[in-house]
C-alpha cells in the first residue's frame, strides 16, 4: 500500500498506512501529551489528553487511536485543543490529592508536567473526592490509589506484557479503581512483583518502598549497569545518592530488555547495603577469623601456594570460578591459575550447562544460543520444551508473549506442568515428566513422513540425515502418545504448526523439564531445527538461555580446564605458544581437572590448595557434607567473595570483593552480547574489585601484570580472542556488541550459522529416548544444579519472592 501524506502543525509528513496521528506526530518530534499511550500496548484512548484538531472534523480526535488519512491537516496545539486539555486536566486534578510537595513522583510526574504546561493550577470542578487508604501490605511497593488517574498503563503491562493478570479495572463510575480481583491485596494476587507497573505509572500512585524519602529525582545519579542474576543480562539504571544505591530502573533503550525487568532485577539489590558484607581480609587463626592487612593476606597466600607447589606439584592447585564473575575477573583468574602452571580451572556450570553445551558443539560447532533475544518477537512459531521461562528468564517470557500477541506467532508449549505460557498456547502438550526426547523424536519423524522437512537445507547444510531418518522412524506418533501420555492428534497438530512456519524458534532450558539427560534433549531439538531449516536465519533458531549472568562470558574467557579464551584448545601447540608469548609464562599442555572430578574424588584428586572466586560449593555441589569435609582438609583454601558464605567460613583466607555495582566490568549475556556494567558506588570497607585483587596477587606471586583498569584487561582479551577482537570499551557504549566481532568496524553478529555452521555442516545425531528413573528427575536451582539447596527458579513465583525476602535480597 502506498504511503500517506498529511500535514501536522504545518509540517508535511509521509507515513505508512495504519500509522496513528500520535505516531505520525512523533515522527516530526511533535510532543502530543498522553497518559495512557504506550507503544507496546494496544491503544485504549482512555485519558483523552492527546486530542487534536483535524480540519473539517466535527469534534476533537483522540490522536492515539485514530489512524491517519491522506491529506489530513492536523493542529496539535490550537486554542480549541488547549482548552480541551485544560478541562481534562482540571477534571483529573479535581479528584487528585495535590500533595506535590511531598509526593515521591515530583519532578517526574506527567500530571504535574502537563498542568504546568497548560497553566492548570487547581480545579473548578470541586466535589466529592476519593478517600482510599494506602495499600502497603506487600513487601515491595506502596499503592496510593487516590493518585491513580485510571490511564490503564499498569493494567496493560501486567496483562499484555507480563501475563500475570494481577490487576484490572474494578467497579465503575466515580468509584472506579485499579487493583486485584475482589479487591484482594496485591500480596494475595497473581502479582509477580516485576515492577513494570511502577516503572510505567505516569503519576505517583505506585512507589517502591526503598525509594520512600530517599531523594528527589534530580538529586539521584543514574548509573548504567547489568542485572547480576540470569543470563538475559537486562540493562538497569542504578539510582545512586550519597554513594548508596537507592533503587533500580530498567533501561528502555536496551535491545535486551526494552524497559522490562523481573522481580530479581527490580528489587534484588538490597544486599549491596547489607551489614553482613565482608569489609576486610580475614585469616583463620586457631579456628577463628582475624582481620589482617591486604599485604599480610597476600604474603600468606604466596607462601602457602609456593609451599604446596614445591611439595605436591603445580597440579595440586585448583581454581573455581563463579559464573557471576565479570569477563575481566574470569580472564585474570584463569590466567593466574595457568601462570602458576596448572590448567585446573573450572566452574559449577559444568554440572548443569555442560551437557547442553557439549550437545550444541556436537550439532553446530558452537555452544551458544543461536539467535538474539529481540528476534524472538518476530518469529512465526515458537516451540517451548521443558522450560518455565516465567520463573527462570521472565524477560524472555515477555518476548514469547509479545511474539504471540503482536506477530501472531503460533505457540506450542510442551511441559509437564501448567506453566505460565499455557494460557496463550495454541498447542499445549502436558507430557509426562522425562519423556521429552520421545516427544521431539516423534515430531521429527512425523515431519519427515508428511514431507514437511526442508530438503534443500538438509542437502546443502547438514550431514547424517539418512541415518537419522532411519533411526527416528521408530518414533511413531502412536508410540510417542503412549510414552508421553498425549493425544495423537495433538502431537500431529503441534508438529505441523512448528514445521509449516516460515520462521520457527525452539526455546528450552538447561533444566529441560527436570530431565536429567538434558544433552539428549538438546540434540533432539537441534535435529528438529536442522530438519526444518530453522537455523542460520533471523528469527529462527534454538534458544537455550543460560541461568547465570555471565555463564557465557566465563566460558568465553577460558575458565575451563581444556580451553583458553574463545575456546582455543590447550592441546594446540600454536595456541599455547601464543598465550605463552603474551603472558610471559609457559602453558601446561595437560588439560586440567574438572570440578566434577575434584568433588567426586575429594582427597584422592590430589588437590591441596583451592582458590574459590565467588562460588559456594558447600551449598551448590550436591554433596554438602562431603564437600565441606574435603574443603576443610585442604592445605590452603582461599575464598574471594562479598559475604561470609558457608564455603568462606571453611577457608584459611577470605578476601573481601566488590559487588557488581561497585566495579566496572563487562558481562556476556546468553545471546553473546558483551555489555559494559559501570561502577555506581564504592565497595564497603577495604573490599576491592575482583580484577584488582587478582592483579595485585599476581604481582606478589612474581608475575609482571600491569593493568590500569578493566579496560586494559579487556584490550588484552580482545588481542588474544578472535570472537572479541573487534570489541573495545568505547564500542560497547549503550547497546553492547554480540560476538563474533572480529574487527573494529564489524557490527557484531545477531544470529549464528549464517551460510555455514561453526563446524561446517550441521550434524544430525541419533538420540534414543531412555525412560528416566524417578531419582534422575530432580529440581534444578537458579544455578542449574541438581539436588542442591540454592534458590530455586523452578519453585513457584511466590516462593521465589519469599526467598528473596527471607534472604533480604
Ligand atoms: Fe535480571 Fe534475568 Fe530478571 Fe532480567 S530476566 S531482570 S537479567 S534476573
Amino acid at each position: 500500500m502506498s504511503a500517506i501524506n498529511l500535514t501536522i502543525n504545518e509540517l508535511a509528513v509521509e507515513v505508512t498506512p495504519g500509522t496513528t496521528i500520535l505516531q505520525a506526530a512523533r515522527q516530526l518530534d511533535i510532543d502530543i501529551p498522553t497518559f495512557c499511550y504506550d507503544p507496546e500496548l494496544a491503544p485504549n484512548g482512555a485519558c483523552r489528553i492527546c486530542v487534536v484538531e483535524v480540519e473539517n472534523a466535527r469534534t476533537l480526535i483522540a490522536s492515539c487511536v485514530t489512524p491517519v488519512a491522506p491529506g489530513m491537516v492536523i493542529h496539535t496545539e490550537s486554542e480549541r485543543v488547549i482548552n480541551a486539555r485544560k478541562v481534562i486536566l482540571s477534571l483529573m486534578v479535581a479528584n487528585h490529592p495535590l500533595v506535590c510537595i511531598t509526593c515521591e513522583k515530583t519532578g517526574e510526574c506527567r500530571l504535574q508536567d502537563y498542568c504546568y504546561r497548560y497553566g492548570v493550577t487547581d480545579s473548578k470542578y470541586s466535589g466529592e473526592v476519593k478517600e482510599l487508604s494506602l495499600d502497603d501490605t506487600n513487601t515491595f511497593f506502596v499503592r496510593d490509589m487516590n493518585k491513580c488517574i485510571l490511564c490503564g498503563i499498569c493494567v496493560g503491562k501486567c496483562q499484555e506484557v507480563v501475563g500475570a493478570g494481577a490487576i484490572d479495572f474494578t467497579r465503575r463510575g466515580f468509584i472506579s479503581n485499579v487493583g486485584p480481583a475482589f479487591e484482594d491485596s496485591i500480596e494475595d494476587s497473581t502479582c509477580v512483583f516485576c515492577g513494570l507497573c511502577i516503572d510505567n505509572c505516569p503519576v505517583g500512585a505506585l512507589t517502591p518502598k526503598y525509594s520512600l524519602g530517599q531523594g528527589r529525582p534530580w538529586q539521584v545519579k543514574q548509573v548504567r549497569a547489568i542485572c547480576p542474576y540470569c543470563g538475559i543480562g537486562c540493562n538497569i539504571n542504578l539510582q545512586v545518592k550519597d554513594d548508596q544505591v537507592i533503587g533500580v530502573k530498567p533501561v528502555k533503550e536496551s535491545p535486551v530488555n526494552r524497559g522490562h525487568l523481573c522481580v530479581r532485577g527490580k528489587f534484588g539489590w538490597d544486599y549491596l547495603k547489607s551489614s553482613d558484607r565482608l569489609t576486610a581480609p580475614l585469616v583463620k587463626s586457631d579456628g577463628v577469623f582475624v582481620e589482617v592487612s591486604w599485604e599480610e593476606a597476600f604474603g600468606l597466600i604466596v607462601d602457602q601456594i609456593e609451599e604446596v607447589k614445591l611439595r605436591c606439584g603445580d597440579d595440586a592447585l585448583f581454581g573455581l570460578c563463579s559464573p557471576k564473575a565479570s569477563n575481566e575477573e574470569a580472564y585474570l583468574f584463569q590466567k593466574l591459575i595457568r601462570s602458576l602452571g596448572s590448567n585446573n580451572v573450572d566452574s559449577f556450570t559444568r554440572h548443569c550447562h555442560a551437557p547442553a553445551v557439549n550437545a550444541l558443539m556436537e550439532a553446530f560447532g558452537s555452544a551458544s544460543m543461536t539467535n538474539s533475544i529481540e528476534e524472538l518477537a518476530e518469529t512465526g512459531a515458537i516451540l517451548v520444551v521443558g522450560a518455565n521461562l516465567a520463573e527462570s528468564h521472565p524477560v524472555l517470557n515477555y518476548r514469547v508473549r509479545e511474539a504471540v500477541r503482536r506477530s501472531g506467532a503460533r505457540l506450542i508449549v510442551a511441559h509437564s506442568e501448567t506453566i505460565d505460557l499455557v494460557d496463550i498456547a495454541h498447542h499445549y502438550l502436558p507430557l509426562r515428566m522425562g519423556s521429552a526426547v520421545a516427544l521431539v523424536n516423534s515430531l521429527a519423524n512425523f515431519i519427515i513422513e508428511e514431507g514437511l522437512h526442508d530438503r534443500a537445507f538438509i542437502d546443502k547444510r547438514t550431514e547424517g540425515f539418512e541415518i537419522f531418518r532411519k533411526e527416528v522412524s521408530g518414533y511413531t506418533i502412536k508410540y510417542a502418545a503412549e510414552v508421553t501420555g498425549l493425544a495423537e492428534d495433538e502431537l500431529r497438530a503441534a508438529a505441523r504448526a512448528y514445521a509449516v512456519a516460515e520462521r520457527a524458534a525452539i526455546v528450552s532450558a538447561v533444566d529441560t523439564d527436570r530431565h536429567a539427560d538434558s544433552a539428549n534433549l538438546v540434540l533432539a531439538l537441534a535435529n528438529l531445527a536442522l530438519l526444518t531449516g530453522n537455523l542460520g536465519r533471523e528469527a529462527a533458531g534454538l534458544y537455550l538461555p543460560y541461568g547465570e549472568n555471565n555463564l557465557q562470558g566465563i566460558a568465553d574467557m577460558g575458565a575451563l580446564p581444556g580451553v583458553l579464551t574463545g575456546y582455543q584448545s590447550i592441546k594446540e601447540k600454536n595456541v599455547r605458544e601464543k598465550f605463552a608469548r603474551a603472558w610471559g609464562v609457559s602453558i601446561n599442555v595437560k588439560p586440567g581437572f574438572t570440578v566434577t572430578d575434584i568433588f567426586k574424588h575429594g582427597k584422592k584428586s590430589g588437590i591441596k590448595a583451592m582458590y574459590i572466586l565467588g562460588e559456594n560449593p558447600v551449598t551448590c555441589s550436591g554433596e554438602h557434607l562431603e564437600t565441606a569435609a574435603f574443603l576443610t582438609d585442604l592445605d590452603l583454601l582461599v575464598v574471594q567473595d562479598i559475604y561470609m558464605t558457608e564455603t568462606a567460613s571453611l577457608a584459611d583466607i577470605v578476601l573481601p570483593a566488590a559487588a557488581f555495582a561497585e566495579q566496572e566490568g563487562t558481562y556476556t549475556n546468553t545471546e553473546r552480547r558483551v555489555q559494559l556494567s559501570r561502577k555506581a558506588v564504592e565497595p564497603p570497607g577495604e573490599a576491592f574489585p575482583g580484577w584488582a585483587i587478582l592483579a595485585e596477587l599476581a604481582g606478589w606471586l612474581g608475575f609482571d601484570w600491569n593493568y590500569d583498569g578493566p579496560q586494559d584487561i579487556f584490550a588484552e582479551i580482545a588481542s588474544l580472542t578472535h570472537q572479541y577482537a573487534g570489541i573495545d570499551y568505547e564500542r560497547l557504549n549503550e547497546q553492547g556488541l554480540q560476538w563474533p566481532c572480529p574487527k573494529g568496524d564489524h557490527p557484531g553478529t545477531k544470529f549464528l550459522h549464517n551460510g555455514r555452521f561453526s563446524r561446517g555442516l550441521g550434524r544430525f545425531s541419533v538420540v534414543d529416548y531412555e525412560p528416566q528413573a524417578a531419582d534422575n528427575l530432580s529440581i534444578c536451582c537458579s544455578k542449574g544444579h541438581f539436588n542442591c539447596q540454592c534458590l530455586s527458579e523452578n519453585l513457584s513465583r511466590h516462593s521465589v519472592i519469599n526467598t528473596l525476602r527471607n534472604n533480604n535480597v
